[in-house]
């Protein structure tokens, strides 16, 4: 069975203070979840307190996104590097706000994910169409293409712990959440994907993770479809009591299969 995550990205939320007490809450209320993984990923300027107040603990840290190169005249960037040595163990990579606002495409996103990688951290590629796109029936081609480029060239050693998050667009920060079905139904193209470019072993491995409006409302339905393997969680993971309640129905629900 793959053991479930359940990421918090903080999206440009939350200063040092407010983080480091958001962080002390979740790490205070969640120290018994042992049968998930919790990560969070605040924003570059919190990561190096929180870094250092979640050394010894569960938790893991992310970054929100990193750049490709090592280091050099790249003025605003921050690279993978860089986020290992403040303790990250995860980077999202490619989430819809950078792809949409930042001009981000499947081949930056293939840069970026080599150089997690390369560096040991685990990327969370994010993939997932717009509303016109669901519309036009285009979501399979979109999730396909977004998956095929972005990773062009790994292979399955590369890739390692690598998590793939489906976050339709049109479900990110709207309220608006795809139905369990429809999440299940795109979860199963991924993973049927993965199979055919790598080996069936490889995609029963790899843990999908829904995004787009995810509450404790709706938590305990969507985990429970069988390739969805737990969630990016955007608004609900800035108030401690809504993450941790959807880290603890996602707990009951793997306790129960
Ligand atoms: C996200 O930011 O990845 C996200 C899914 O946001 P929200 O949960 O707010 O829709």
């Amino acid at each position: 069975m793959r053991r479930p995550i359940i990421a918090g990205n903080w999206k440009m939320y939350k200063d040092v203070n407010e983080a480091v007490e958001l962080a002390n809450s979740i790490k205070r209320a969640a120290f018994d979840m042992d049968n998930v993984d919790i990560v969070i990923c605040p924003p570059f300027t919190d990561l190096s307190d929180i870094g250092e107040m979640l050394v010894e603990s569960a938790i893991g840290l992310g970054a929100q996104n990193c750049f490709w190169e090592k280091e050099g005249a790249f003025t605003g960037e921050v690279s993978a590097t860089m986020l290992k040595s403040v303790g990250c163990q995860y980077v999202i990579i490619g989430h819809s706000e950078r792809r949409g606002y930042f001009g981000e495409t499947d081949g930056t996103v293939n840069r970026k994910l080599r150089a997690a990688v390369d560096n040991d951290l685990i990327p969370i590629m994010c993939v997932g169409e717009t509303l016109e796109e669901r519309e036009a029936d285009k979501t399979p081609d979109v999730v396909r293409t977004q998956v095929t480029q972005g990773l062009k060239g790994f292979d399955e050693d590369h890739l390692g712990q690598m998590v793939i998050a489906y976050e339709p667009v049109w479900a990110i920060g709207t309220g608006r959440t795809a139905t369990p079905e429809q999440a299940q139904e795109v979860h199963v193209m991924i993973r049927d994907l993965i199979r055919e470019l790598y080996s069936g072993s490889f995609a029963e491995s790899k843990r999908i993770l829904y995004g787009g409006s995810v509450k404790p409302e709706n938590a305990g339905e969507l985990m429970k479809q069988e390739d969805i393997d737990g969630g990016l969680i955007g608004g609900a993971s800035l108030k401690a009591d809504s993450f941790v309640d959807i880290i603890k129905t996602t707990s009951r629900v793997y306790e129960g299969r």
